[in-house]
């Protein structure tokens, strides 16, 4: 999402966008945005100076990594960025400040989409859990150890080798 400084008017106001996660380049891979992303603005402008004073808001959804069940994630994050626009000549490549950005005044158009890509996903875990103490899926049977108790942890300590050798055990004993 861009604002079109040029023609943006001075003084504070405040603006509602709703983006979707292919407006802001979110990876869908590990999270599912099937609601809206709502972004709150109260942009500040004073000739050359602009500051925004931001929220943006979601529901993400993913698999927990241990037991695969569907969680939900609500995004809330406030943030605050400053652009000063200037000759275009003085525009560096860096401001070297990730909060602070020079816009040329040529074409003073302040692109959001990539601050707000990233204070979304730094906002999300990278391993979602439905909760903390999930118990996740038996390696063996594949129960979900959150619902259900099965009967695979004594077996699990039960190597082919050692079956085998309980076997021989049995053979000897009946003696034949
Ligand atoms: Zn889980
Ligand atoms: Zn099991």
């Amino acid at each position: 999402m861009k604002l079109a400084l040029s023609t943006w008017p001075e003084g504070t106001k405040t603006r509602e966008f709703e983006e979707s996660d292919e407006s802001l380049g979110l990876d869908k891979d590990l999270y599912r945005f099937s609601e809206p992303i709502k972004v709150n603005l109260t942009v500040h402008k004073a000739s050359n100076e602009v500051i925004i004073e931001g929220r943006v808001g979601t529901t993400a959804y993913a698999d927990c990594v241990r037991c695969l069940e569907d969680v939900a994630m609500t995004v809330d994050e406030t943030f605050r960025r400053v652009a000063s626009i200037v000759p275009d000549a003085q525009v560096s490549e860096d401001s070297g400040d990730p909060d602070f950005t020079f816009l040329p005044e040529s074409q003073p158009e302040w692109d959001l989409t990539e601050p707000l890509r990233e204070i979304v996903m730094l906002a999300l875990p990278d391993n979602p859990l439905c909760r903390e103490d999930c118990q996740g899926l038996c390696p063996i049977c594949g129960a979900n150890r959150n619902q259900e108790s099965c009967n695979c942890n004594g077996a699990a300590g039960r190597t082919p080798l050692a079956q085998l050798g309980e076997l021989l055990d049995q053979h000897r004993k009946n003696g034949s």
